[in-house]
């Protein structure tokens, strides 16, 4: 029986009304930490109260590509853990907590329970959506969140390449086989549109996304193009979804409106 983050006796939340969403894929750099900091700032965006976990403890990369590598998260009444805010969004990740309150405050470094730490000890007040920045494939995190985290609803994120999408959908099997609710399946890196014309050339393939999503019976959520301002958005911490009325905003407030 999978148990229930909520009213935890000693979590200082009780994310009454909180959807958990965590964000996985098959393996690394498919844009899975790029495509979670923007969908938290879209729906932010949106009107909604949003958290996000950096739940990739060891490889952390929210803090760089959320443009916050620099802040410290704050520590109130010696013990309660204020997440550093930005773009709306309220943002707690392992790359934040350097300095002297990591040995006072983050005892152990086993990984399930820093992100038990970051559930309980983190004060986020009322949030709408909590999104779970995972390690990619199918390891420790993933499974503890499935196994033990029931209101978690998981997105898998995967680019239209074939070996990609072979390792994205283990984890959708292993959701499954965990009684865990997948949401659906986003594609990123979709299409490239050159400067020169209008045209979507499909340099990974085209289609793998959402094959993946019928194979795992899931919706096919959307596919995000490959942009050269993404990349640069995140090298240089600079959230390219900011705002909601630009293209790439539009195209993630479509995936956004799915998962609401
Ligand atoms: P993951 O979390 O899956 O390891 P990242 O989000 O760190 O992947 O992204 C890997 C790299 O790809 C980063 O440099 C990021 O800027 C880039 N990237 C991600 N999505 C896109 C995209 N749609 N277009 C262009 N570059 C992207």
């Amino acid at each position: 029986e999978k148990q229930s983050i909520f009213g935890k006796p000693e979590s200082l939340n009780n994310f009454q009304n909180t959807t958990v969403l965590a964000i996985g894929s098959g393996k690394g750099g498919v844009g899975k930490s790029t495509v979670t900091a923007n969908l938290a700032v879209t729906l932010s965006n949106m009107g909604y109260n949003v958290g996000l976990i950096d739940a990739d403890i060891l490889g952390y990369s929210i803090p760089q590509i959320m443009g916050i590598k620099e802040e410290k998260i704050t520590v109130v009444d010696e013990s309660i853990i204020i997440p550093i805010s930005v773009e709306g969004v309220k943002v707690m990740s392992m790359g934040n907590l350097v300095g002297e309150d990591e040995a006072l405050v983050w005892r152990g470094p086993v990984l399930s329970g820093v992100l038990n730490q970051f559930l309980t000890e983190v004060y986020w007040g009322d949030l709408d959506y909590l999104l779970l920045d995972l390690p990619p494939g199918t390891g420790d995190i993933p499974l503890s969140i499935m196994q033990e985290v029931k209101e978690a609803k998981f997105l898998i994120v995967t680019t239209p390449q074939v070996t990609a999408k072979g390792v994205a959908k283990r984890l959708g099997i292993m959701a499954k086989k965990t009684n865990t609710e997948i949401l659906g399946v986003i594609e990123n890196m979709s299409y490239f549109i050159c400067d020169n014309c209008d045209e979507k050339h499909y340099i990974f393939g085209s289609g793998e996304g959402e094959a993946l999503s019928k194979e795992l019976e899931v919706d096919f959520l959307g596919e995000i193009p490959l942009l050269k301002e993404i990349r640069i958005g995140s090298d240089k911490g600079v959230l390219i979804t900011k705002d909601l009325n630009s293209e790439i905003g539009q195209v993630y407030k479509q995936i956004s409106e799915k998962i609401i």
